[in-house]
């Protein structure tokens, strides 16, 4: 099946979008122009939650609603709407709490918590504070949680007395460089901890005035853990003039206007979930949604529905288990409010895009980033025609290319189509600006001016960038290269297929041979029928040098916690290798 293009026109927004001629803005882009659309603090000053609050105060945005907290439990609680004033107070005294402990500038704070109001105004008032801030995901375990708190070593956490209880209090008080844990509920039972404060008591008596830190533009201000998809996590350092970045983006491939209601269903504890759960659209003065439940594909459909979302962003996984409960849940909801579509964080099956077009009218608008990107770095515009697959093209500010690491340095491919690693030029502001504790590996994602990547593109004639693999996961097969993704999304075609993953296992005769896992929609059984089937597509499709020799059948692929199907896993499970670093497993996939 090929997949045609859905011209701009065919998916074009009701109003206009904030980037329409990406040609002429790509090539007069300048990020110090640029710098004019914040507000800035004096003297190249700036701060990330100046930019995202203090801003907007004395203007319209200040009387919007900032954020619309939707409490798990949805019958024990309504949801509570927090407005951008109130969240400029509640970060200011969260702020002034931190100072009353003697916790200055530059000290670190991390947040162990779920997505309650209390995250987002400890990680704004940590941000005015001149802290780094780090968020982590709530369902970790105590050893990742305990790792990460070793690399980073903050002088402050902020959590909750359930959390502490569950995942921290057997070791949390060997840890000598911690000095405060700040409990944001209010829970009566002691927490066995002498470092430990209630913030409710000192938010009463805080003042809800702040006056933000002036920060450089090159001060850290956010520590962000990679997911662990190809091992151990890394601890990725952004700094505060990364806002820029924060909000460009936002402003060009999320297509955010001030009326939006947009909601990014990614979890702080992951980077999509700060720089766009968080930061971009304060900036841009939208209100956001904050679902503190969990994926519920009903539930998911009825906030779309009744919060008349305008602006959705999430990932593959999630759609695709959408796409397993059928078009027909979805026709059972009011989806008219839904405008723009956007994905990350794995590549997104053409399969899934077309999916968009027919269930809800709209495509879904695929997006290239990473941790250490700090922000979106490739995406398909609502300017611009979609190829279903594509990632598409380089934000404006960003030059990317396709190149090899040669013995002298970097050699760039000429040819469109070719496949080489994705290289991007430094200088964006997102940019990460070390790994912690990890130099040697930092200095070595550079060559001269270009950042690599470690993920396999190549980019067409046209200018679009398609994603072939991460560096470590393509196969080589009797001299071809092969992309997992390319092999993936064919099974996606099927009917039968919930999801799939493709790995190489070392063959004699061929280097390596390809084998493919899928796990299947419900109600579908696993028969040999269904096994010869799924192959013989894959070889018409995709030939016999490219289509697996073989296919298992599992009931779920192992996924990191922020959804992205783990093919090391995979191969070290059929290898009998050392499974490596799980700490970002889900649970399900054990
Ligand atoms: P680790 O670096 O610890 O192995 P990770 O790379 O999965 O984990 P992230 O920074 O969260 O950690 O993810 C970035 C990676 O996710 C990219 O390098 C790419 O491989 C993949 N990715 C993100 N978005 C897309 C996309 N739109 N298409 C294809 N791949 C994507
Ligand atoms: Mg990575």
């Amino acid at each position: 099946m090929s997949y045609p293009i859905i011209s701009k026109r065919e998916h074009a927004s009701p109003a206009p979008p904030n980037l329409r001629d990406y040609d002429l803005v790509h090539s007069k882009f300048s990020w110090d122009q640029a710098r004019e659309k914040l507000a800035g603090m004096g003297e190249g000053k700036l701060n990330i939650a100046f930019e995202a609050l203090d801003r907007h105060r004395g203007t319209e945005i200040e009387n919007h609603v900032a954020l619309r907290f939707l409490p798990k439990d949805e019958n024990a609680a309504s949801p509570q709407d927090i407005s951008y004033r109130q969240l400029l107070a509640d970060s200011n005294r969260f702020a002034n709490v931190l100072a009353s402990l003697g916790v200055t500038r530059g000290d670190r704070v991390y947040c162990l918590s779920g997505r309650i109001p209390g995250l987002y105004i400890a990680a704004l008032g940590a941000l005015k504070h001149g802290c780094l801030f780090t968020p982590l995901f709530s369902a970790f375990g105590p050893e990742p949680i305990r790792s990460r708190m070793d690399i980073g070593q903050p002088s402050v956490l902020v959590t909750t007395s359930r959390l502490y209880r569950k995942k921290l209090a057997d070791w949390a008080h060997e840890l000598p460089y911690l000095d405060h844990v700040i409990l944001l509920d209010d829970d009566p039972a002691e927490t066995p901890d002498r470092r430990a404060v209630k913030l409710s008591a000192l938010m009463s008596s805080a003042s809800p005035d702040y006056s933000t830190q002036a920060m450089a533009p090159e001060e850290p201000a956010l520590l962000h853990f990679t997911s662990g998809t190809t091992g151990k996590p890394k601890g990725a350092i952004h700094v505060h003039q990364a806002v820029l970045a924060h909000y460009v983006t936002a402003e060009f491939a999320l297509d955010l206007q001030p009326r939006d209601i947009y909601w990014c269903t990614a979890d702080p504890g992951w980077v999509t979930g700060t720089s766009y759960g968080i930061i971009a659209p304060l900036t841009h003065g939208v209100t956001m949604i904050v679902d503190e439940a969990d994926f519920d594909a009903e539930r998911w459909y009825r906030t779309l529905q009744d919060q008349h979302v305008s602006v959705w962003y999430t990932a593959p996984t999630a759609i695709r288990m959408l796409m397993k409960y059928g078009k027909e849940m979805a026709d059972r909801f009011d989806l008219s409010g839904l405008r723009f579509l956007a994905s990350v964080g794995e590549p997104l099956n053409p399969e899934a895009v077309k999916w968009g077009m027919e269930t809800l009218g709209l495509p879904f608008h695929d997006n290239w980033w990473q941790t250490e990107t700090g922000g979106i770095m490739i995406a398909n515009f609502s300017s611009m025609d979609i190829k279903p697959g594509s990632m598409g093209k380089p934000l404006p500010g960003i030059e990317a290319a396709i190149a090899h690491r040669t013995a002298e340095g970097i050699e760039f491919l000429q040819n469109s189509d070719e496949t080489g690693e994705l290289v991007l030029k430094t200088g964006w502001p997102s940019m990460f600006r070390g790994y912690l504790n990890e130099d040697e590996r930092y200095h070595k994602c550079f060559i001269g001016d270009w950042y690599l990547t470690g993920d396999l593109a190549r980019c067409d004639e046209d200018g679009y960038f398609w994603f072939v693999g991460r560096a470590d996961d393509v196969i080589k097969s009797s001299g071809h290269l092969i992309g997992p993704f390319e092999v993936e999304s064919v099974f996606m075609e099927h009917p039968a297929v919930a999801e799939a993953g493709v790995i190489g296992i070392p063959d004699e005769v061929s280097g390596e041979a390809v084998k493919a896992f899928v796990a299947l929609k419900p109600g579908i059984e696993a028969t040999e029928g269904l096994q010869k089937e799924l192959l013989g597509l894959a070889r018409k499709r995709l030939g016999p040098a490219v289509a697996p020799k073989t296919l298992e059948f599992r009931v779920a692929l192992p996924k990191t916690r922020s959804g992205k199907i783990m093919r090391r896993l995979l191969k070290a499970r059929e290898l009998g290798l050392p499974e490596g670093d799980t700490s970002t497993l889900e649970e399900s996939g054990k």
